[in-house]
C-alpha cells in the first residue's frame, strides 16, 4: 500500500537562484550561496540556466500542510483543487493534504478515486487526500479502510466532527494494524461543547456568546491517547488550541504513545479578545481562539516540539454565509496564503520562535506527522523550494487572493514576508 500524492503534469524547472540565504535546518544548511535546480532536481551544472537574482531573499524547503479544506467535491463555489493548490503555491507550500468532510464525504473508493484523478489534472502542487474514519463521518460505522488505503489515502479523519464513540475509535485503531496509516483526529467532546460558538471565558461571557470549554478538547485527547496506548496505535491531533491539550500530549508522549500534534497560525497568534469584532468571517473557528495563556503554551510547545508542526486548517467560506450573526455563521478561516507571513511577523520577528524552527515545523516536521517524505534542499533531492522575501511588507487582501474565498483573520493587516517563487515536485508552481 502506498500513499498517493498527485500533481498535474508540467515542464521540469531549471534555474539558478543566486545569492540567497539557503536555509534547510534538517540538512544542516544555512549559508548565502546559489541554489541550482536542473531538470526539477536540486544541484547540477548551472551553465546556461536562467538566473533569478535573490540577494536578501530566503530559500527554504517548500512547506507542507497536513490540514486543508479544498471543498471539493460539492462546494466548488468556495474552492476547488486548482484554486486551493494555487493558494498553497502562493503560500510556499509544495504538498498539502485535503480533509474528507466534503459533499459527498470521502468515504468510498469511488469518491477518493475521482479526487485523485482530478488532482492529477488540476493540482499545482502535490495533493494527497485523507478518507473518513466513519461512513458519512457519522461516528458509527468504519469505512472500508483497507480498500481506501490500497487506493492511496494518506490517512483517516472525521475532521469537522469528533469520533464520539470510544468503541468506534478503538476499532479504528485496530485497523491501523492493516493499513499502517495515521488517524488524524478532530478532538472535541460534543457533550461539553454543546452549542458553543466561542471559547468559554470572560470574553464570551461579556459578548453573551455560548462557550466551548478547553476541556472539551483535552478530555477527548486524553481518551484517545489512552486508547492508542492500549491498542499500540498512531494518532495525530488536529488544531490543538488549549494549554490542557498540550499537557495531555506531553503526558502521552512520556508514556511512549505515538501521538503528534499541530497548531494553526491563528491559534498561535490570536486570542479570544479578537472576537470582540463579532466578525465571524475573520474570527469564528472551531476550536475557538482561546486565552493568552493558551496561546503562549502553544508557542512554547511548537518551539520544544511537543506540537510538531504548523497546519493552516485552510477553510474557505462564502462571504454571504459569513454575513450573518456570529452564532449562525459557519466555522473557519482561510490560511494557505498568509501562513508563513503570519508566523514570521508574529512569532519570528517578535523573538518567540527562531526562523529555523519555523521552517522545520512548516516543512519536514509537517510532512513527518503523516509519514510523508520531507522536502529537502540537499543535492539530488526533487526540487521542493520556496523563495521568500522575509522583509517584504504585504497588506493582506491588497493583492487578489488565489483562493476563491477571502475569509481571512488578517484582512487589511500588514504582514512581513512574501513568497516570490515556489517549485513543487520539480515544477514551477508559483511565480510573482
Ligand atoms: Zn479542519
Amino acid at each position: 500500500m502506498a500513499v498517493r500524492l498527485v500533481q498535474r503534469p508540467g515542464p521540469a524547472a531549471s534555474l539558478v537562484i543566486r545569492g540567497a540565504r539557503v536555509l534547510d535546518p534538517l540538512a544542516g544548511i544555512d549559508e548565502v550561496r546559489d541554489l541550482v535546480v536542473r531538470d526539477g532536481v536540486i544541484g547540477g551544472d548551472p551553465d546556461g540556466l536562467e538566473v533569478v537574482e535573490a540577494e536578501g531573499r530566503l530559500v527554504v524547503p517548500g512547506f507542507v500542510d497536513p490540514h486543508v479544506h479544498l471543498r471539493t467535491p460539492g462546494r466548488e463555489d468556495l474552492e476547488d483543487i486548482a484554486t486551493g493548490t494555487r493558494a498553497a503555491a502562493a503560500g510556499g507550500f509544495v504538498t498539502i493534504v485535503a480533509m474528507p468532510n466534503t459533499s459527498p464525504v470521502v468515504d468510498t473508493a469511488a469518491v477518493l478515486g475521482a479526487l485523485l484523478e482530478r488532482g492529477e489534472q488540476e493540482a499545482a502542487v502535490r495533493v494527497g487526500f485523507l478518507a473518513a474514519i466513519t461512513v458519512g463521518q457519522e461516528g458509527r460505522e468504519l469505512t472500508e479502510q483497507a480498500e481506501l488505503a490500497e487506493l492511496g489515502a494518506v490517512g483517516f479523519s472525521d475532521d469537522g466532527h469528533p469520533v464520539a464513540d470510544a468503541e468506534v475509535m478503538r476499532r479504528a485503531l485496530q485497523y491501523q494494524r492493516i493499513t499502517g496509516l495515521p488517524l488524524v483526529l478532530h478532538e472535541e467532546d460534543p457533550s461539553l461543547s454543546g452549542r458553543g460558538v466561542a471559547h468559554e471565558g470572560a470574553v464570551a461571557s461579556r459578548l453573551g456568546l455560548q462557550g466551548i470549554p478547553s476541556i472539551s478538547e483535552s478530555v477527548a485527547v486524553a481518551r484517545d491517547a489512552a486508547l492508542a496506548e492500549y491498542e499500540g496505535g498512531w494518532i495525530h491531533i488536529c488544531h490543538v488550541s488549549a494549554s490542557e491539550t498540550v499537557e495531555e500530549i506531553r503526558r502521552a508522549r512520556a508514556r511512549g504513545v505515538r501521538v503528534t500534534g499541530e497548531a494553526s497560525p491563528h491559534h498561535l497568534t490570536l486570542t479570544d479578545e479578537a472576537i470582540a469584532s463579532l466578525d465571524p468571517a475573520r474570527h469564528k473557528m472551531n476550536p475557538p481562539l482561546r486565552e493568552e495563556s493558551d496561546r503562549l503554551a502553544l508557542v512554547a510547545a511548537l518551539a520544544d516540539g511537543t506540537i510538531d508542526c504548523v497546519a493552516t486548517d485552510h477553510a474557505p467560506h462564502d462571504a454571504d454565509e459569513k454575513e450573518v450573526p456570529f452564532e449562525e455563521a459557519p466555522f473557519g478561516i482561510t490560511g494557505l496564503e498568509t501562513a508563513f507571513a503570519v508566523c514570521n511577523t508574529h512569532l519570528v520577528e517578535t523573538g518567540a520562535l527562531p526562523l529555523a524552527t519555523l521552517v522545520r515545523r512548516m516543512g519536514a516536521d509537517a510532512a513527518g506527522v503523516l509519514g510523508l517524505p520531507a522536502p529537502s534542499l540537499a543535492d539530488g533531492a526533487v526540487a521542493d523550494v520556496a523563495l521568500i522575501d522575509p522583509a517584504a511588507r504585504v497588506v493582506v487582501g491588497h493583492e487578489p487572493f488565489q483562493s476563491k474565498s477571502r475569509n481571512s483573520a488578517w484582512l487589511g493587516e500588514e504582514l512581513r514576508g512574501r513568497v516570490e517563487l515556489t517549485i513543487a515536485g520539480g515544477r514551477i508552481a508559483w511565480r510573482r
